[in-house]
């Protein structure tokens, strides 16, 4: 081939070009031939190209054994169609390296069938393996991708969904199929379509990526979804989306167990506390500040076994090594403790303590939950029940055994012939039999009365009336006695049950009669007080000793144990007149001087004008 023109700078081009210049002679029944072999094939092929000039069939052995037969059909495709050739095939070097090339020419027909290429061929190993990798790494995205249970798709600024990954989970507003193409806010609910759309705004405001949480109501449930909006064009964004909905509802329940056990804890109706292993409160609630007098605040910087009363702190110590020793076998049993605790104000309570041990995943304890009742009420009053018992117990047999005494004598007969001395043991067999009958009563009457089962009847009265009708119910008592009853007279009116005043007025008489010598006097009388009428009765008898003024009032409380023998008094009535005059909102109390006499006093209040 020549160059009649410019040869010389062909010649220079060739030389300097790193694609390899060539021209190729093809003729049917001949091997090919190169006319022309710039010096870059030598570059490329590590062959010379002297050699490949001399014979073309060393450059075609370097043909890699799966690209031959595509370059040899892409040259008869050519030289059929007189078409440039475009073809890209891989060579083996002989020093063994595989090169990617690359030629680009065109057919020239010349006389007696001889095709003439004219090309050039390029070393496009480079581009070909970033080509590969570039493959790969797409390959690898796309299998990453895959894998993300997230709903992955690309969408346009008005909704259109551009393209999307398959997705494995099941995204119900937006199924798979058919999801390129449709537009996204005509298939969200209309609030959650605005807040996609902001999303999308802003994310191609700012750059930044967007997230945010969607809840959607599907067959009768909800269904939560965590959306990343990420803008990656002028009016495209990318959207991530996920289902969070186990998430959630984990989230949700135990933020309703914590409510509910917040709730539980602060409006407990009996003191509750979270307890450090280091004995320190963690955690109280207003019950029991109120239980201690203490606030919140104070509380906290107190430890509980400080406030224990101090008798107390082994038995707790005791308990918690106890419990805790118990809680690491299976067999826990619930456990509980009573012991007095001191309140800010120095008052000592009794509590109920019942500790429960939470522990950490590796069964560790790690804090107390504990329920504290205050049981000072329910312990007095199971105090006063027991003495009460014990006492009742006491003075019921008392009598009983001596009836069953007096009885058991007469049984033997050693008196049937002494009729006096059977007189006299059925005489004491009676008046025990009367005191028991008394006893019996006084019991019922005030159990009845401090139960509150009894509903007091209560009416305007007439002091007047019921200090006479008292008086008289206990005339004849009085007369033998030799004790004289005297009644001032008033116009005063009590809101009173006026049986039940009677009752007292006349409890009162009786013990002002027997503990007064005889030719003395008895005085009722009242006096007319802003809102209550105070009733006195004063007696001039043996008077009361001070340390005894209160006590009296208590339950089977006399001044002097031989009084119930001698008196025939049971020690009930003063509680049985207590318990009256404090059902009608009065009080009662005495004042006496030992030998000079006793005056009672009460108070009931007066009728609403
Ligand atoms: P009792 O049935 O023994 O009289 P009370 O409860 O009525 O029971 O009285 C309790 C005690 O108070 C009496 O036993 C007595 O010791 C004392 N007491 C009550 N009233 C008088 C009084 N007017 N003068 C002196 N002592 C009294």
């Amino acid at each position: 081939m020549t160059f009649p023109q410019n040869e010389v700078r062909f010649e220079q081009l060739s030389t300097a070009s790193p694609s390899v210049i060539y021209s190729i002679e093809e003729y049917p029944g001949r091997p090919a031939r190169f006319d022309y072999l710039s010096p870059a094939f030598e570059e490329i092929y590590e062959i010379p190209v002297a050699k490949a000039m001399e014979n073309a069939a060393i450059a075609f052995d370097t043909f890699h054994p799966d690209d031959l037969s595509g370059y040899q059909q892409a040259v008869i495709r050519s030289a059929k169609t007189m078409q440039p050739l475009q073809h890209e095939w891989r060579i083996i070097t002989p020093s063994g390296k595989i090169k990617w090339v690359q030629a680009n020419s065109r057919p020239e027909r010349r006389q007696e069938g001889v095709l003439v290429w004219h090309g050039v061929m390029l070393d496009i190993t480079d581009r070909k393996q970033t080509e590969a990798a570039l493959r790969e790494s797409e390959a690898t995205k796309k299998q990453i991708l895959k894998a993300i249970p997230d709903l992955i798709f690309w969408m346009s600024a008005d909704g259109i969904c551009l393209d999307s990954m398959p997705s494995n989970d099941a995204f119900q507003l937006f199924p798979d199929s058919g999801r390129v193409g449709k537009n996204l806010y005509t298939v969200l609910p209309p609030d959650l379509a605005e807040m996609r759309r902001q999303a999308v705004e802003k994310a191609l405001q700012t750059g930044d990526v967007q997230v945010y949480e969607q809840r959607i109501m599907l067959h009768g449930g909800f269904y939560y979804e965590e959306v990343r909006v990420v803008g990656v064009g002028d009016d495209r964004v990318l959207v991530i989306v996920r289902n969070i909905t186990s998430r959630k509802q984990a989230e949700i329940a135990l933020q309703e167990s914590e409510e509910r056990f917040r709730s539980a804890f602060q409006d407990a109706p009996i003191g509750m506390a979270l307890i450090g292993l280091d004995d320190r409160w963690l955690k109280v609630n207003p019950v029991l500040c109120n239980m201690f007098e203490y606030s919140e605040a104070e509380l906290l910087t107190t430890r509980m076994f400080t406030m224990v009363h101090p008798e107390d702190r082994s038995i707790l110590q005791q308990y918690i090594e106890q419990y805790l020793g118990q809680s690491q076998t299976k067999d826990k049993k619930a456990t509980q403790v009573e012991l007095r605790y001191q309140c800010k104000g120095g008052q000592i309570i009794w509590v109920r303590l019942n500790l429960s041990v939470v522990r950490d995943a590796q069964r560790h304890p790690s804090y107390y939950v504990a329920q504290i009742q205050d049981i000072t009420q329910e312990h007095a009053v199971n105090r006063m029940k027991d003495e009460f018992i014990s006492i009742v117990s006491h003075e019921l047999r008392t009598p009983l055994t001596a009836i069953q005494g007096f009885l058991g004598l007469l049984n033997t007969g050693i008196y049937t012939n002494n009729p006096e001395k059977t007189q006299r043991m059925l005489k004491l067999a009676m008046d025990n039999g009367d005191r028991l009958v008394r006893l019996v009563n006084d019991i019922l009457d005030l159990e009845r009365l401090s139960s509150g089962k009894v509903q007091l009847a209560m009416t305007t009265c007439n002091a007047s009336e019921l200090m006479q009708q008292a008086v008289d119910s206990i005339h004849s008592i009085a007369d033998q006695a030799a004790v004289t009853l005297a009644v001032v007279p008033t116009k005063a009116q009590v809101w009173a049950a006026s049986d039940s005043i009677i009752q007292t007025l006349t409890n009162l008489l009786s013990n002002a009669i027997k503990f007064s010598p005889p030719q003395t006097t008895v005085t009722l009388s009242v006096q007319t007080q802003t809102d209550s009428v105070l009733f006195q009765v004063r007696d001039r008898g043996r008077g009361i000793p001070a340390d005894k003024l209160e006590s009296i009032f208590g339950r089977f409380q006399q001044v002097d144990v031989s009084d119930s023998r001698q008196k025939g008094g049971t020690g009930l009535g003063l509680a049985i007149c207590q318990s009256i005059v404090q059902q009608h909102g009065g009080n009662i109390w005495v004042e006496s001087t030992l030998g000079e006499g006793s005056t009672f006093y009460f108070t009931l209040p007066t009728p609403d004008p």
